[in-house]
């Protein structure tokens, strides 16, 4: 009955926010409609508190999405392979954001020694890859919350290892400027962190003064440099 209620309430909810939008402009969905151009790919975790249009404050049609547990970047698993050749070859992305986050559940899980059961081991299996890379590092950490947002970012960088490694993303990059970036969602704060491993490097922020402006109908995502920020406007 609980399950039953909550459906009601969000397809209510979504006759509302159609009104709204609609009522707010016209052409919003016959716009939306007629074709999408997004200008970044997400791949992140599939946890219901990262939302990414949502928290990039972005609108549908802005960005084009493939989510899987603990935003794992697996070059043999056809279903990411498939949404990276889409966005990259045929939308033609500008960018493309890899994006984990503080408190994953994967994240928690490749850290303990007990097995989640299912198939959800076997789809874990490089994230405990990377904590066996980095096993000193992490066990280091005393904090249990840290030593997890340790390991999200460890994953990001190895997920933007295997990007950039992919061919339609590297002819992209050399042909046309695509930009990778490797990214932390602070869920506690809302603010997404750029970790410097993508295409721009390091954590320089602005070093070569460049900024690409992604807008959205209520705020901007600015990357300068390989620092993504946002501007509300
Ligand atoms: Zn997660």
């Amino acid at each position: 009955m609980a399950d039953e209620n909550h459906f009601l309430y969000a397809l209510s909810s979504n006759n509302a926010w159609a009104g709204y939008k609609a009522h707010q402009n016209p052409q919003f969905f016959p716009k939306l409609a007629s074709g999408q151009t997004p200008q970044i790919l997400w791949l992140g975790c599939s946890d219901s508190r990262c939302p990414e249009t949502t928290i990039l404050g972005l609108q549908p049609g802005d960005v084009f999405v493939h989510r899987n547990i603990a935003n794992i970047i697996s070059p043999t698993d056809i279903n990411t392979s498939a949404v990276i050749e889409y966005a990259v070859a045929h939308l033609k992305v500008k960018h493309i954001v890899l994006c984990g986050h503080t408190s994953c559940g994967g994240a928690f899980a490749s850290l303990g020694d007990s097995r989640v059961g299912g198939v959800l081991d076997t789809w874990l299996t490089p994230l405990k890859a990377v904590r066996m890379a980095h096993l000193d590092e992490l066990n280091a950490i005393r904090d249990d919350k840290a030593r997890a947002t340790r390991i999200a970012e460890l994953n990001v960088e190895a997920g933007v290892k295997v990007l950039l490694a992919n061919f339609t993303v590297q002819d992209a990059i050399e042909e046309r400027g695509l930009e990778v970036h490797g990214c932390l969602f602070d869920i506690a704060s809302g603010r997404i962190r750029d970790l410097g491993y993508g295409t721009k490097g390091g954590h320089g922020f602005g070093l070569d003064g460049s900024e690409d402006v992604v807008r959205g109908k209520h705020a901007q995502l600015v990357f300068r440099g390989g620092n993504a920020s946002m501007a509300i406007r």
